[in-house]
């Protein structure tokens, strides 16, 4: 069964920090970045420990960074940094694993170099719900799209970055931030009809889909009623959320369901692992409803099948 949500920062990144390069630095367990966050180290950088994981539950895995790290606006040796990185953490595991690139989206011709160099090891990106002030369905990003779709690449959205101050009490920046950056990502591809323009394109939004499930039904009605500044010349929303993959870290059994009853098929396994916030729990017997595992591993298997077929 493939886990789509795994995190890990790789051996050469935490070297990197240990000598200061790329503005980051290392201080004991924890690697500092220059926007002044934090990453704890700990399992988050241990090898060893994502493979006992992933033999322990008889998992494949789908490796991506964790979101402090994707540092869109950074300079794009940044990003070819990672991924190589990246790149030699999938050449040196055990078990069967694939790995998310980032990209530096700041620079629409550097993102796509960027992605023509690994698109042969990498399965697809990690990006955020948006970049900065632009959003996914920004026309500057159209060909990276089509180059991602031709190859059958898969789209993890995790949201991760937020600018609003109101965030900073009681670890809303994760609490909230991260599900409502997942939304603006979802509601963004759902109105812009993007899975449907580059089918071969597999989008993944994390953490349930943030809002997203809860909110489809007002988008739909929003589109009916033509409200200003939806293009209704796109398919409806409802249509369009229908080709998106939703990852299972939904922390409430009762939200995990209804998230399976509007995308049955669409629900893959992504747990989080191994950042506290995670779903890894989901793995234990008979932590969910009798059916919802295999239905997920049935689920994840296909996605990521479509995706390695390429
Ligand atoms: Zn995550």
């Amino acid at each position: 069964m493939w886990d789509v949500h795994v995190h890990l920062i790789p051996p050469d990144v935490v070297d990197a920090a240990q000598k200061g390069q790329f503005g980051l630095q290392r201080d004991g367990d924890w690697i500092a970045l220059d926007d002044d966050r934090v990453l704890a180290g700990g399992r988050m950088t241990d090898l060893q420990a994502v493979e006992h994981y992933a033999s322990q539950h008889g998992l494949s895995i789908v490796l991506s960074v964790p979101p402090a790290l994707l540092r869109q606006g950074q300079d794009p040796l940044w990003a070819s940094f990672v991924n190589d990185a990246l790149i030699s953490v999938k050449r040196g595991l055990t078990c069967e694993v694939e790995v998310l690139a980032i990209l530096p989206f700041r620079d629409g011709d550097a993102t796509a170099r960027e992605w023509n160099r690994v698109r042969y090891t990498c399965a697809g990106v990690t990006v955020g719900g948006s970049m900065g002030e632009s959003r996914l369905s920004d026309p500057r990003y159209a060909s990276l799209w089509g180059a991602l779709a031709e190859r059958g690449a898969l789209a993890l959205v995790h949201g991760g970055v937020h600018s609003d101050p109101r965030l900073s009490a009681h670890y809303l920046g994760n609490l909230v931030g991260y599900p409502y950056e997942d939304t603006v990502g979802a509601a963004d591809l759902v109105f812009s009809a993007l899975p449907l323009k580059y089918p071969g394109l597999q989008w993944c939004i994390s953490h349930g889909g943030g809002a997203a499930p809860f909110l489809i039904g007002r988008w739909q009605r929003g589109y009916d009623t033509r409200r200003p500044g939806i293009d209704t010349t796109q398919p409806p929303p409802k249509e369009v959320y229908r080709a998106l993959w939703f990852d299972s870290a939904a922390h409430d059994i009762r939200a995990l369901k209804f998230l399976l009853e509007g995308a049955p098929d669409h629900v893959v396994l992504g747990t989080d692992y191994p950042f506290p916030m995670g779903t890894v729990w989901h793995l234990e017997e008979n932590a969910l409803p009798a059916g919802v595992l295999d239905t997920l591993q049935a689920n994840s298997d296909h996605l990521m099948e479509r995706v390695r077929k390429g």
